[in-house]
């Protein structure tokens, strides 16, 4: 169910100009999925094709993610997707400090509506970001990803379980089974807290 806050927040996210990847967008891209949801899946930014049409994951990473949550029996529509920031860095450059900042308000309020059990970065950079937000040590994505972590939002536990990007089977092949044993790892997880 979305309440009118959540409304207003996609609006505010939609004709946001916090920061100057407004001024190259085409859309901002929110996210998408129910809400309340027990699992936030986060990237990094938009892409091409997720600017083009408002929508997180529409892209080739999309599709390797949707492939990955279809093979753990996870449903695209059972799990929030969004990212660190909701609008595209030219050229696909990684998002700046000052860009990560003004977003992160949005972030915020998205947790808080949402209000994840497990949230799950996914790859190196949204990795980063999460840990410095819950305050947690991180290291490196080829040493945290598949594990678990806890911090608290608003007074509440909430776990932390990163994954490697789903766009490194296109960019590196072997890690496909690092990524396939992310997700299974992530769904006996769910299965365990959902019981
Ligand atoms: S990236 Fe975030 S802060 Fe920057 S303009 Fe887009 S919605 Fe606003």
């Amino acid at each position: 169910m979305h309440d009118d806050e959540w409304d207003s927040l996609n609006s505010q996210i939609m004709t946001c100009t916090r920061c100057r990847l407004s001024e190259s967008r085409t859309n901002a891209v929110p996210g998408e999925g129910p809400v309340p949801c027990p699992i936030m899946m986060i990237g990094e930014a938009p892409g091409e094709k997720e600017d083009q049409q408002g929508r997180p994951f529409v892209g080739r990473a999309g599709t390797v993610l949707n492939r990955f949550l279809e093979e753990t029996g996870l449903p695209r529509d059972e799990v929030f997707i969004t990212s660190i920031v909701k609008c595209r860095p030219p050229k696909n450059r990684d998002p700046k400090e000052d860009e990560i900042h003004s977003c992160s308000g949005h972030l915020d309020r998205q947790i808080a509506h949402i209000k994840p059990r497990v949230i799950v970065p996914m790859g190196r950079f949204a990795a980063g970001v999460i840990f410095s937000r819950f305050g947690i040590g991180g290291g490196k994505i080829s040493e945290v990803h598949g594990k678990l972590f806890r911090g608290a939002f608003d007074g509440d536990e909430v776990m932390i379980f990163p994954v490697y990007h789903p766009a490194v089977v296109t960019h590196n092949p072997p890690l496909r089974s690092e990524l396939a044993g992310d997700f299974a790892r992530l769904k006996e997880m769910l299965s365990r807290i959902n019981r």
